[in-house]
């Protein structure tokens, strides 16, 4: 038996139909699981007892059960339990709306160094229905609806491209879970051919790049991928998100001591990013125990942001958010495993 939360509107309209039902029964089951949220076919009240037995005999209501949480004044990061995978996701209440990051594979091949997840290779990919779940059962669990998904959990997106389109589309139909697509944001390592296909997607879902380096040397230090696509292809594959989606893109870099945080740096990425529809998100560097790295001292951050700065970059700095409680992403679900 498969998860309702696996179709989109329109294969569940073909899958009726192809059933005999009619097509406007995939808008009545869609408004049930995700407007009223029932836990049970049964509890669908507009659509026929023929209709219940077929879903019921077909498909589950899945929500997934909490294996542990960590809270903080303004984050919660939660264990699920997803088909008995571990799989982590983390709330923030900002004061204008209610994050939630998710992932999309358990575990990660992307091996990015400074990366707790990368540590853990990846198991599989997460269901179209694993991916959704994840807002469904937080929603359900604190009883509060998101209103942004930030898509930069444990694995790469784009090495997970059908179900997270699939997912997308979930997210932002209005007869689904109906959160703007200006409101959910994709993360991707640079996987080039993938970028410009989603650039070519309707719906104009957010673009972030995770760059965090200003050039090819130190970036095929942090990070695999970029032998596989260095920074000159995944500039011009940003150029082409933008001329496609007229959106402006997000250039993650996390700051490393030593490594990627000197004014030199600053001004590197300061020259390959001029004139683009870009703006730069500096993170501070969460160390754990087992990393080789260390987060960049306060004042060598803000000396690279005044340099973005004075270069006409747009730039912030990550406000810090559930430093407390195993804030890295993959930390709760490697200390699980180490548990285990
Ligand atoms: S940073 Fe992202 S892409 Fe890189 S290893 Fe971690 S989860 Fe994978």
């Amino acid at each position: 038996m498969s998860s309702i939360f696996d179709l989109t509107i329109n294969e569940l309209e073909s899958v009726l139909v192809s059933n005999g039902f009619k097509k406007f029964n995939a808008t009545q089951v869609f408004e049930g699981i995700y407007k009223k949220r029932v836990s049970s076919f049964n509890d669908i009240s507009n659509i026929s007892k023929e209709l219940k037995e077929f879903l019921n005999k077909n498909y589950s209501i899945e929500y997934f059960s909490v294996i542990d949480k960590l809270t903080s004044s303004d984050t919660t990061k939660y264990l699920l339990n997803i088909n008995n995978e571990q799989v982590e996701c983390v709330l923030m209440l900002h004061n204008y709306a209610n994050s939630l990051c998710i992932s999309t594979q358990v575990g990660c091949n992307m091996g990015c160094a400074f990366c707790e997840s990368g540590k853990l290779k990846k198991v599989r990919n997460l269901t179209c229905a694993e991916i959704v779940g994840q807002v469904l059962t937080i929603e359900k669990e604190e009883n509060i609806r998101v209103q942004n998904i930030v898509i930069m959990g444990i694995g790469e997106p784009f090495d997970n491209f059908d179900n997270l389109c699939k997912a997308l589309s979930n997210f932002t139909n209005s007869k689904g879970v109906n959160i703007g697509s200006r409101h959910i944001t994709v993360s991707t390592c640079g996987l080039v051919p993938k970028i410009r296909e989603f650039s070519n997607l309707e719906g104009q879902v957010n673009l972030a790049i995770s760059l965090h380096a200003p050039n090819d040397e130190v970036r095929n230090k942090l990070m695999p991928i970029n032998k596989a696509y260095p920074i000159k292809e995944v500039m011009e594959a940003i150029d082409y998100y933008i001329e496609k989606t007229n959106r402006r893109v997000t250039i993650e870099y996390i700051m490393l001591d030593g490594i990627n945080d000197s004014v030199e740096s600053a001004k590197e990425l300061s020259n390959l990013l001029k004139g683009k529809l870009v703006y730069v998100n500096l993170i501070p560097y969460n160390s754990t125990s087992s990393s080789e790295f260390n987060r960049s001292k306060k004042e060598n951050i803000m000396k690279f942001y005044d340099t973005l700065k004075k270069n006409n970059i747009e730039v912030t700095i990550r406000k810090e958010m559930g430093k407390d409680i195993k804030g890295a992403c993959g930390q709760l679900r490697a200390n699980y495993l180490d548990i285990k």
